[in-house]
């Protein structure tokens, strides 16, 4: 059995820097986000599904599915997001596991923004490792980033799990509330620590 580590964080608490820093270092990385974009995109797995359950309004010029539009009508419309959901969930499943299979990395680091909310992923992972930083921090940080408004940043973090809900699932934890200096530090211990537990495996 491959040792795996599933690392997640609040929207903008740093899990891609953190991620980059392990891929430095030689960790396999699996970016579940990256597989649920490419499966979207123009020849994307999941395009001909969404067009035949959604219809080819759903598709833009590209052959890229139309996310905005996509965004809105599943906005407050629970049966077409299960739907959408329904599509979508296996493809990553399976990709995901495609790639940790393919990796050759002496321990395979996967990416998942939504990992305590989807649930399926806590106990599947060997560890769990959480990049956490202060709420204020995360809010100031995707403001700037993304150019929101401090409301639009407070809505979607009220839409996934608390800070103490991923906390609570977390074997590992990387504090990202200082500055990128602290960050390397911080990998290359856990970095060592994964060696060993994957030597083991
Ligand atoms: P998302 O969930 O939105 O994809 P993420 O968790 O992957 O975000 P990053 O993209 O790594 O987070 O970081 C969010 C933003 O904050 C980026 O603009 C990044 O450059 C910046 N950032 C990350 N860590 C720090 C830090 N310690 N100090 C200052 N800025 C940081």
């Amino acid at each position: 059995e491959r040792f795996t580590i599933g690392l997640t964080g609040g929207i903008g608490s740093g899990k891609t820097t953190v991620a980059n820093l392990f891929g430095e270092l030689g960790a396999s990385l699996v970016d579940t986000d990256a597989i649920a974009h490419a499966l979207t995109a123009p020849q994307g797995l999941a395009i001909d599904p969404i067009r035949d359950y959604f219809g080819g309004e759903f598709i833009d010029a590209n052959g890229a599915m139309d996310r905005t539009r996509m965004r809105q009508h599943v906005f407050g419309n629970p049966t077409a997001r299960h739907a959408l959901e329904a599509i979508l969930h296996p493809l990553i499943r399976s990709e995901t596991v495609r790639e940790a299979e393919a990796a050759t990395g002496p321990y395979v680091i996967f990416v998942v923004p939504l990992l305590v909310e989807s649930g399926t992923w806590v106990g599947r992972a060997s560890r769990i490792l959480v990049v956490d930083c202060p709420e204020e921090v995360q809010i100031a940080r995707v403001m700037q980033r993304n150019g929101l408004q401090r409301a639009e940043v407070e809505a979607i973090m009220a839409a996934q799990a608390s800070r103490q809900a991923r906390l609570a699932v977390a074997q590992d934890v990387i504090d990202n509330g200082g500055s990128n200096a602290d960050l390397p530090h911080q990998v290359r211990e856990l970095h060592a620590r994964y060696l060993a537990l994957a030597g083991g495996h």
